[in-house]
């Protein structure tokens, strides 16, 4: 489970995350809706702490990210943790871009692998046995061996999903993953997606594909200005938004 408990960033005067609440279970899917500028992007880099927030915390299976709790004299502080034990932490919270962010100079496979091999030194043997049946499960089994700039954008963003899976994470957070994709190749990874939510992995997705959040969430979160609107079923939260920002927001993606 994540949670993510009353959480501010600013940026200068900028207020971006205002006293944020939310609980992601254990294998559901999340999918977070809002305007551009509303704070998505930078509430996923706060739940990989790869933005500092400025109050609240957030915590995967109990564990704080970013941090740990000391006791100090006037009660609990929190001490960050050393670059190395982020990194280590990071590897159980996989991100997914909107523009795949694969090494170009290695194969479909190579890239699948790295991570694994450098971060969680298991042996190579097994980490490619692994690969190789995520890029199948992918529907890649035969690009292996390609490079990304011989990959169509759809098939790079599913290499970068099979890279995201091989490190095992608890939870998978996706940043707009096919707003970079022509119109053609949405479908592909938008069922690559739905194939790992099956399989039980929980999912943070922020996206515009109001159709993918009606089909496959458990629940859809509204977010404007910075905070949570509101949070429900899709067939609550689309259908029958209670609030009239989310309301206007809907008229204007659907
Ligand atoms: P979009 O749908 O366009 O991706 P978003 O909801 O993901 O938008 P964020 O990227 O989280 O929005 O940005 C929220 C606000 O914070 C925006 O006004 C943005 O300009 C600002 N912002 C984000 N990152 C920084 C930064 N590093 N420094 C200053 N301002 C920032
Ligand atoms: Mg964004």
């Amino acid at each position: 489970r994540v949670e993510v408990h009353g959480v501010h960033k600013s940026f200068g005067t900028l207020e971006v995350l205002r006293d944020v609440d939310l609980t992601f279970e254990p294998g559901t899917v999340t999918v977070v809706l809002g305007p551009s500028g509303s704070g998505k992007s930078t509430l996923l880099r706060a739940i990989n702490h790869l933005e500092k927030v400025d109050a609240g915390f957030v915590t995967v299976d109990g564990d704080l990210v970013g941090y740990r709790r000391c006791r100090g004299r006037r009660g609990d502080v929190l001490q960050e943790l050393k670059e190395r034990e982020i990194l280590g932490q990071r590897t159980r919270i996989g991100f997914v871009f909107q523009g795949f962010n694969l090494f170009p100079h290695l194969t479909a496979l190579e890239n699948v692998v790295e991570a694994p091999l450098s971060a969680q030194r298991r042996s190579r043997a097994e980490v490619e046995a692994e690969a190789r049946e995520l890029l199948a499960r992918v529907g890649l089994a035969d690009k292996a061996d390609a490079r990304p700039r011989q990959l169509s954008g759809g098939q790079q963003q599913r290499v970068a999903i099979a890279r995201a899976l091989a490190l095992r994470p608890r939870v998978l957070l996706f940043d707009e993953p096919t707003s970079a994709l022509d119109p053609e190749l949405v479908g592909e990874v938008l069922e690559v997606i739905k194939d790992v939510a099956s399989t039980g992995t929980t999912l943070v997705v922020v996206t515009h594909e109001i159709g993918f959040a009606r089909e496959v969430a458990d629940s859809v979160v509204f977010m404007d200005d910075g905070v949570v609107v509101e949070q429900g079923p899709p067939a609550q939260v689309l259908d029958h938004p209670r609030h009239e920002r989310t309301r206007a927001f809907l008229d204007r993606v659907l």
